[in-house]
């Protein structure tokens, strides 16, 4: 990747400037995981230039993915009930939480409204069948972020420059096997996904 690059917010889609959203992200993170959401918000702007996406919305959705990471089971568990969320959800944790849930506590903490960005951490863990270019960047610029450091990390990183849409099946492709390989539950949408991409590509 180039070097980092502060972007400028200039299309009124959050009622911060950048340097106050950072310091929003901040607040609630420790510092490994606040240097991943900038990791990811870089690599993000990467892959908007690449695919002719909006840089800006980019940015700013991979700075936030993670926003909600770090919360309690309990406050989750408070919000899922509260809002009426699909109960199922329960069986579940922070893994599929801090996305699909995570989005409540943008919106109600930061009053971010911007939907297309509220569904691109909603989706950044386990995707969906549909997913905008938006929802595609996130997904693959959190899993390919310059800090990430697993088996096949460098085929990923290749496959999703070539083409941003393999990139999203190579990932719920990997995700999928590692997860049925250490025995974890799957969360439904994870394989709704996998069978849309697999149709797909
Ligand atoms: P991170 O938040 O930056 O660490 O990355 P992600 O949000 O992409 O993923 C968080 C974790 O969720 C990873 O360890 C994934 O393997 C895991 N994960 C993704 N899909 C599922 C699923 O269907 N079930 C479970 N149990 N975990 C999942
Ligand atoms: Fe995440
Ligand atoms: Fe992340």
């Amino acid at each position: 990747m180039e070097n980092d690059e502060t972007i400028k917010y200039e299309e009124n889609l959050i009622p911060y400037t950048r340097e106050q959203l950072v310091g929003k992200v901040q607040e609630k993170l420790d510092d490994k995981r606040f240097q991943h959401c900038l990791r990811v918000e870089q690599q993000a702007i990467e892959l908007a230039k690449e695919n002719d996406y909006d840089v800006e919305k980019a940015a700013i959705a991979g700075l936030l993915h993670d926003y909600a990471k770090q919360r309690s089971d309990h406050d989750f568990i408070k919000v899922i009930n509260d809002k009426q969320m699909n109960p199922v959800l329960l069986d579940y944790g922070n893994a599929i939480w801090h996305g699909v849930v995570g989005a409540e506590f943008i919106k109600d903490e930061l009053q971010i409204f911007d939907e297309e960005i509220l569904n691109a951490v909603r989706r950044h863990t386990v995707g969906a069948p549909y997913m905008t270019q938006l929802d595609q960047i996130v997904y693959m610029a959190d899993y390919i972020e310059p800090g990430r450091d697993f088996p096949g990390v460098d085929e990923a990183r290749q496959i999703t420059h070539e083409n941003l849409k393999k990139g999203v099946f190579f990932q719920t492709q990997q995700t999928l096997k590692h997860l049925v390989e250490t025995a974890k539950p799957i969360y439904p949408e994870t394989i709704t996904t996998y069978n849309a991409w697999q149709s797909a590509i």
